[in-house]
């Protein structure tokens, strides 16, 4: 998954972000962060700085996401 379009044709929805300072884990929709589908994965990960604390993630620790990767979910 090279860029963002890639990524939401494999099914991912959200990007999950852990900051280490802050000691918290983010799911941000896509529509929630300034991408579009030729955003490079690389180069969107290289701009996050957490809101809270303006720390930076370590790139490598910051994944694309989709429902189907929890180990356990609820449907209605
Ligand atoms: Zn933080």
């Amino acid at each position: 998954m090279e860029t963002v379009g890639e990524a939401e044709r494999a099914g991912k929805t959200h990007l999950d972000v852990h900051c280490h300072t802050c000691r918290i884990t983010k799911m941000i929709p896509w529509r929630l962060i300034a991408v579009t589908g030729d955003t490079r994965m690389d180069d969107l990960k290289r701009r996050l700085v957490c809101a809270q604390c303006g720390a930076r993630p370590d790139p490598d620790t910051v994944t694309a996401w989709a429902q189907s990767d929890a180990p356990g979910y609820y449907r209605g």
